[in-house]
Order: C-alpha cells, then structure tokens, then sequence
C-alpha cells in the first residue's frame, strides 16, 4: 500500500476472508513499512467495498455455509487517508489487539453449539431404551457426555473470564489464545459424542452434521499452533519462543 497525496493506493489480493462477497467495508492490513520491519511495517485502513477497483468471489466452504469465506482482490484502489486506524505501520499491532476479544467470542460461540448438543443428548439417552434400560443407565453412555458437560462448563467459564479481564484493563491475551485453541475443539469433541450416542440416527444428513462442521472453527481467527505459541510465549517471554 502506497501513499499517493491524501490517499493510500491499494493493490493485490487476501484470500479466505469470512463473508467476503457480503461485507460492506472491510478492515485492511497493509504493508507502509519496509519487509524487515515485520508487522510493526503494517498499517490498517477501513475500506469501503464500494469503491473502484475491487472485486470479490466466494468459496465453496463446508461449514458457517451462511457466511462462507471468499477473496478479495484490490487494483489500484485509492482508499482516502483519513480511513486509516490506529497509526501508520502501527495499524497491525493496534487492531490485533481486538482480537483477543474476537477469541474470547469465538469460544463461547462454539460451546453455546455443544451444550445445547449436550442437552439434547441427555434428553434423548434418557428416554431411549436398550436391553431393557435408558440408554444413560450405561456408564459407557453417560459417563463421556458428565465429562465433557464439565469440560464445557470450565471452558465457558474460562471465556468469561477473559471477558472479565477485559472489561477491567488487566492483560488477558494467554487467556484469549486458550478460549480460542480449546473452545473449538471441545466443541468438535462434544459435538461429535451427541452423535455417536444417537447411534444410527447420528448419521443421518441434517443439524448433526452441520453442528459438527460449523463448529470446526480451528483455522479461523488464529489456529491451535498459533494459540499455543502465544500461550508459550506469555508465560516463557518472547525470546524464549521466538517466531
Ligand atoms: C472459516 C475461516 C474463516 C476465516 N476468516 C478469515 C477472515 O475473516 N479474515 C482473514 O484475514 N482470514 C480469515 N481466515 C484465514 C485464516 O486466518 C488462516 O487460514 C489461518 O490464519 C491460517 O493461515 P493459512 O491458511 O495461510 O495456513 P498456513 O499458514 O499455511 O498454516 C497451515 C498449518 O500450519 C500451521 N503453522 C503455520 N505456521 C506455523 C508455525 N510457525 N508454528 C506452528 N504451526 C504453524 C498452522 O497452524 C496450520 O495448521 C479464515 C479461515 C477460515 C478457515
């Protein structure tokens, strides 16, 4: 991204954006700085859809269909310079900040998923029969979903704390990385015992499997690696795990 008078003139593409072809404006990350700066080179801008030269496509996901992720490629678009935020090639380091937020977010987005998967099991066990008993009288049944009905209670209650730090200025991104590493994928496990206990109805196309790729929100907004390093770094120091 260059500066050209009062405006930044943008060029090139970012791939696997969620609800790319929907958005109205999105927020841009772009290099001011040199490539030896690294993100501290990176500036962000508000960059209205609209605007000439860009052009957008969708991808053929299969989960969080609704939204779904596509490119979006930007030709010479003139971005005025008062859409920056934060400052420039400062831009990256200040709105990533939101993200452990969005983190904290995401977790609970995706348990709020397998609790109400681990009701509606529990409702289901308990009225099914199998060689003369409900389906919860077997501890093979029951025991796995009291696991992880006390996994995903520890794990909302890890977001909320989060959220809590937040509101209150205190440092909170090892929290965000947890929340956004673990909700997931509890969410996937949990996701996938309420279907294995409605045996060969857990098969069938319709909201189980969808649950089960909507939850899959692993890769977005950071991956697990990811999340695990920041987790590292905060607790051994930056030198310690370098990038
Ligand atoms: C549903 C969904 C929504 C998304 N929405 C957006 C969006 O709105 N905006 C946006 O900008 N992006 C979005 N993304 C893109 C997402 O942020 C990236 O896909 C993600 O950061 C991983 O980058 P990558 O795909 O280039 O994988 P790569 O960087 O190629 O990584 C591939 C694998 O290698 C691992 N890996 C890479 N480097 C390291 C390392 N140093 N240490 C350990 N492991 C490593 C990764 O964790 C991953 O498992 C979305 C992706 C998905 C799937």
């Amino acid at each position: 991204m260059e500066r050209v008078g009062d405006h930044y003139v943008l060029n090139g593409e970012k791939t696997s954006i969620s609800a790319a072809d929907q958005a109205d404006a999105a927020i841009v990350f772009a290099r001011t700085g040199s490539v030896e700066d690294g993100a501290r080179g990176v500036s962000a801008v508000l960059v209205p859809m609209d605007l000439p030269g860009i052009t957008r496509n969708r991808f053929d996901c299969h989960g969080q269909r609704e939204i779904d992720r596509g490119s979006i490629f930007f030709e010479n678009v003139r971005v005025p310079a008062d859409h920056q935020l934060g400052d420039e090639s400062k831009g990256f380091v200040q709105v990533m900040q939101g993200f452990d937020f969005s983190r904290a977010l995401i977790g609970l987005q995706v348990l709020a998923v397998a609790k109400a998967s681990l009701e509606e099991t529990w409702e289901y066990v308990a009225q099914r029969e199998a060689f003369g008993k409900p389906l919860s009288a077997f501890q093979g049944v029951s025991h796995p979903l009291a696991e992880y009905e006390t996994q995903v209670e520890a794990a909302r209650l890890l977001c909320l704390q989060t959220l809590w730090l937040k509101d209150r200025g205190l440092p909170h991104t090892a929290e965000a990385a947890m929340c956004k590493w673990w909700g997931p994928k509890l969410a996937y496990d949990a996701v996938h015992q309420w279907l294995l206990s409605f045996g060969h109805g857990g098969y069938d196309r319709g909201p189980m499997e969808q649950r089960l790729r909507d939850v899959l929100s692993q890769i977005g907004d950071g991956t697990a690696q990811i999340m695990k390093t920041i987790i590292a770094r905060t607790r051994a120091g930056r030198d310690a795990v370098p990038a």
